[in-house]
């Protein structure tokens, strides 16, 4: 946990130098995940948060551990999907995905002990088992065949392959497969095709393919991620042909996940997508909105943070072909409640989003949105804008509300009556000719409308 604490010390520092909106875009939902030597890894959701802690803020942030902590300290950024699990695993196991980061950003995190010659298998994420994946019509194929391999390992599907996008569930499952096995009392070893390419390499330079072969005989189930690498690579086809073979053949279970089926892996000799199409071949697709909803319901309940139903269906709503990214922007609203110090509410979601992800998170203009801004607007409540105090503390903003519902939505003013908890139209019409009235003179009733309805616009 020192990598977390000592980030999050440092988050504290470099807080007050900074402007709020500022510190919420780069620092909310950044973790740290390391601290190798001088050297603190730190995950950010995107890359631009990543961009711009590595460009505006590395300087300030080595200062500051310098001043605030009394030490030296490197930063290092980078986003979360370079750690190959998608997430920040248990501390340890990450700096055995970072060996498996294709991409340029590699942390320059020391290497953790000599290079051993042996196969590295990861340590499984603790979320993901199969209760907290969610079935749908997406991946009711790819579930049902991950959940038949658990509970009967190597007896039908053999290997299964499961394939589809990014983020689309298979680091999940196959990790799934991994806790349930494990459960059951076997051994299971999760690595991907990158890991045991490189193992394999070093296996070779070390003289050491006896040692890398006793490694992966002695598992009982095998479940190798990102498969499509291995693709062009002689040495390491050849050699993971003949560790398919030998596991096969003594009935243990092969569990493999690829971004796309066999046929369509490039360069893949065909003895070896043959081997990969004996089994069962089960695609992920992207999830669609009945599934996507029920996703970010689950996950909403786990985060244990109140997530009104109407933000759980605005985050939902976009076609989103990466389960990431739903998760992204439930983490993402969290923060933005908790250093506002405000409730979840649509039009803090929209806001949120809006800055981060951009016009596909428009909100649509609904009555609700409109009355949820303008109880923020007067601080007042959403039900005392409905209610029937005749307090001039309620009475304005209610007036405001009907006003700016009759120009700024399509509802009538029935409608617009029966949002505002059954009020008759004559009732609406009176309050907006008042509003209406109030803007003629009233420098005050001109501000008013103006915030609100900047405020409408920054999420619609
Ligand atoms: P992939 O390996 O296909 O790129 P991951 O398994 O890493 O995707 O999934 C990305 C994120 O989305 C993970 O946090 C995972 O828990 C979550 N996820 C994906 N599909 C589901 C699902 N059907 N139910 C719950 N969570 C899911
Ligand atoms: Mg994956």
């Amino acid at each position: 946990m020192k990598a977390v604490e000592t980030w999050r010390r440092l988050c504290r520092a470099a807080r007050p130098e900074i402007s709020p909106a500022l510190y919420r875009a780069c620092f909310a939902g950044t973790l740290g995940v390391e601290l190798a030597g001088d050297v603190l890894v730190v995950v950010a959701p995107t890359r631009t948060a990543r961009d711009q802690l590595r460009r505006r803020f590395a300087p300030l942030l080595e200062r500051l551990a310098q001043q605030a902590l009394r030490r030296p300290l490197t930063m290092r950024f980078i986003v979360s999907h370079e750690i190959v699990s998608g997430e920040a695993r248990t501390v340890g196991a990450v700096s055995a995905s970072y060996q498996v980061t294709p991409l340029t950003a590699r942390p320059h995190v020391a290497p953790a002990a000599p290079a051993t010659p042996l196969l590295h298998f990861a340590s499984l994420h603790p979320r993901y088992r199969f209760e907290h994946f969610v079935a749908g019509d997406a991946n009711r194929l790819a579930f049902a065949a991950a959940s038949d391999v658990a509970s009967s390992p190597g007896a039908r599907y053999n290997p299964l392959f499961l394939y589809g996008g990014v983020g689309l569930g298979k680091t999940h499952l196959l990790m799934a497969i991994g806790h349930a096995t494990e459960a059951l009392g076997l051994r299971a070893g999760y690595c991907t095709a990158e890991t045991f390419a490189n193992d394999l390499v070093r296996a070779i330079q070390y003289h050491d393919q006896e040692a890398f072969r006793a490694a992966y005989r002695a598992i009982d189930v095998l479940l190798i991620d990102d498969i499509q690498f291995i693709g062009g690579r002689e040495r390491t086809e050849e050699e993971f042909f003949h560790m398919f073979n030998d596991l096969h053949l003594a009935g243990k279970q092969i569990v493999l996940s690829s971004d796309r089926p066999p046929r369509a892996i490039p360069t893949l000799h065909d003895r070896l997508r043959s081997r990969f199409e004996w089994g069962l071949l089960a695609d992920i697709a992207a999830p669609d909105f009945a599934l996507r909803l029920a996703i970010v319901t689950a996950r909403a309940g786990e985060m244990a943070v109140g997530f009104p139903p109407n933000v759980l269906e605005y985050i939902a709503r976009p076609d989103a072909t990466n389960v990431r990214a739903l998760e992204g922007a439930l983490n993402r609203i969290a923060a933005a409640a908790r250093v506002a110090g405000e409730r979840i509410t649509l039009a803090l979601a929209a806001a949120t989003l809006r800055e981060f992800m951009g016009d596909r998170y428009r909100a649509e203009l609904t009555p609700g949105l409109v009355l949820e801004l303008v109880a923020k607007h007067f601080r007042v409540t959403a039900a005392d804008l409905l209610g029937k105090s005749r307090n001039r503390s309620f009475v304005w903003p209610r007036q405001v509300a009907m006003y700016v519902l009759r120009e700024e939505t399509t509802a009538s003013l029935a409608q617009i009556g029966t949002e505002l908890g059954g009020r008759d139209h004559t009732t609406i019409m009176h309050g907006c000719d008042q509003v209406t009235e109030a803007l003629r003179f009233d420098e005050r009733a001109r501000h008013d409308i103006d915030a609100i309805r900047t405020a409408l616009r920054a999420v619609s």
